[in-house]
């Protein structure tokens, strides 16, 4: 579902200046799929430059939200997670064991919400809808 999305070409895109840091924080959210947090992000990115510090993440991941460039989600763990803004829309569902993201859409769920909307008198221009579970025993 989650392609890889060019950051620094959206960067580009949107005229923000791209320093050597940014470019790696970039790069690694282009290539992060599981919904890192900005402490992850600082361990990733500290890897391949020592010298990025965790407010440079902090920094540069707001700029990138500020932009539309990344999507912040709070998953209930009180850490404010991030992807690169989807192409196309999906859902979350959360495994509350193991932190674990999973995404999905589905047509039903698309179609009843704009339902819903309707009824209550409104046209619906986005939502949000996280699931939370446990691993049922005995499936994978
Ligand atoms: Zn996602």
């Amino acid at each position: 579902m989650s392609g890889t999305i060019d950051i620094e070409a959206l960067c580009q895109a949107k005229g923000l200046r791209i320093t050597e840091q940014r470019r790696v924080i970039a790069r690694v959210l282009s290539e992060s799929h599981d919904h890192p947090d900005v402490e992850e992000l600082h361990r990733r990115a500290s890897a391949i430059d020592k010298g990025i510090s965790i407010a440079t993440v902090y920094r540069t991941v707001r700029l990138f939200e500020d932009a539309g460039i990344l999507e912040r989600h709070d998953f209930r763990d009180g850490r404010s997670r991030y992807e690169p803004t989807p192409d196309e829309h999906h859902d979350h569902l959360i495994d509350i064991e193991s932190g674990e993201v999973i995404e999905f859409s589905d047509a039903r769920i698309e179609a009843l919400q704009a339902e819903i909307a309707e009824r209550l008198g409104f046209r619906l221009v986005d939502h949000r809808l996280e699931l939370y579970g446990v691993r049922r025993k005995g499936q994978d």
